[in-house]
């Protein structure tokens, strides 16, 4: 429910209206407005009669949320949400903004050599995992706050913001004190303490769905967060499980376009492990930014065959920069700028 106040209710108009949501046993969220301030109702699950809040003064008028995922639900704001970072970039404007890196860090000399070209082909952020969900344990786990301190150190040189996962609450604490975005990965969809965490860290946050998440589970998903306190989340397409393993994923373009038409939070296209092929990640990542993805996360190494994790959907330093030319063209067509350009 949102009530709608006029643009001449006063504090205490608004403040009643705040009270008499309590009474009722849920919680006001006032959201002031240039013209006017509307106050959300939240922890209800199920309808609430806005014939409740008619007759008070000031009220314009209570509109139902008929969306399970409220408060990121476009009936509840209009708007875009905009996620600015500190090196100027701006989430879910205009501008597409493009994010690359390796799926792990793994040295300071393979992270400083990507983040430059990264840098040099137009990409505004930088990605790389310090901290590695695997799914054998055998495999590499990542240089964990090592590997924080190494992308801290590019991101100062070459002006790049940075994101990184978080595994659990532990290493959220540690990648909000060192990135500028954290990243819940698909295995952590619906870990809802660690949701609930990243809701109180005050850092932007990019969900990733799930492997196997209807797209209302994912928005309920980023709910957690919002309703924690951080309406800083980006949602972030990274392929679903499918039953042909022509590809590692089935990339779902569909799910960028339909999120749009669902919620006003930025959605990003992540092509990498969408597809895990790297022939693949170039036309999807067209395709993602037609489909209107406000960013593209792509994996990308130095030397891909060398890569601890994932190197076979990395792309060659070449075929990055090939690869923003030719989403800056598709943006263009769209009447969007590519970040930082
Ligand atoms: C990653 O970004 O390297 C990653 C592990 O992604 P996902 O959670 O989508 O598998
Ligand atoms: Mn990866």
């Amino acid at each position: 429910m949102l009530i709608v106040m006029h643009h001449e209710a006063t504090p205490e108009d608004v403040e009643a209206v705040c009270a008499r949501i309590r009474k009722l046993g849920f919680e006001p969220r006032p959201m002031p407005g240039e013209q006017r301030t509307a106050i959300g109702l939240v922890g209800n699950d199920g309808p609430v009669d806005p014939a409740r809040f008619h007759g008070l003064p000031g009220v314009l008028r209570a509109i139902p949320v008929s969306a399970p995922y409220k408060q990121v639900s476009l009936e509840w704001q209009a708007a875009p949400t905009i996620i600015e970072l500190a090196n100027g970039t701006r989430i879910g404007g205009d501008a597409v903004v493009m994010m690359g890196g390796p799926c792990s860090v793994e040295t300071e000399r393979q992270l400083m050599t990507t983040a430059e070209y990264v840098a040099a082909a137009g990409a505004t952020v930088l990605r790389g995992g310090a901290y590695k969900p695997r799914t054998s344990p055998y495999s590499f786990q990542g240089l964990g706050e090592d590997g924080l301190k190494l992308l801290a150190k590019a991101r100062d040189v070459f002006g790049l913001a940075v994101i990184t996962e978080a595994l659990d609450e532990a290493s959220a604490e540690k990648v909000a004190e060192y990135a500028d975005i954290i990243q819940i990965g698909a295995r952590n969809m619906q870990n809802f303490g660690l949701l609930k965490h990243v809701g109180r860290l005050g850092r932007p946050v990019m969900l990733k769905r799930g492997h196997a998440n209807t797209v209302k589970e994912w928005l309920l998903a980023a709910e957690y967060i919002v309703h924690a306190g951080n309406p800083q989340v980006m949602l972030c397409e990274r392929g679903i499980r499918g039953f042909d393993n022509v590809t590692r994923n089935v990339f779902d373009v569909s799910a960028i376009a339909v999120a749009k038409t669902m919620t006003h939070l930025p959605v990003i296209g992540d092509p990498s492990h969408g597809t895990g092929k790297r022939e693949l990640i170039v036309p999807m990542a067209r395709a993602a930014v037609a489909a209107g993805a406000d960013g593209l996360i792509v994996e990308t190494h130095p030397e891909p065959t060398e890569a601890l994790s994932d190197g076979q959907q990395a792309l060659y330093p070449q075929q990055f920069h090939d690869m923003v030319r030719q989403v800056g063209q598709v943006a263009q067509v769209l009447g969007r700028p590519l970040a930082g350009q």
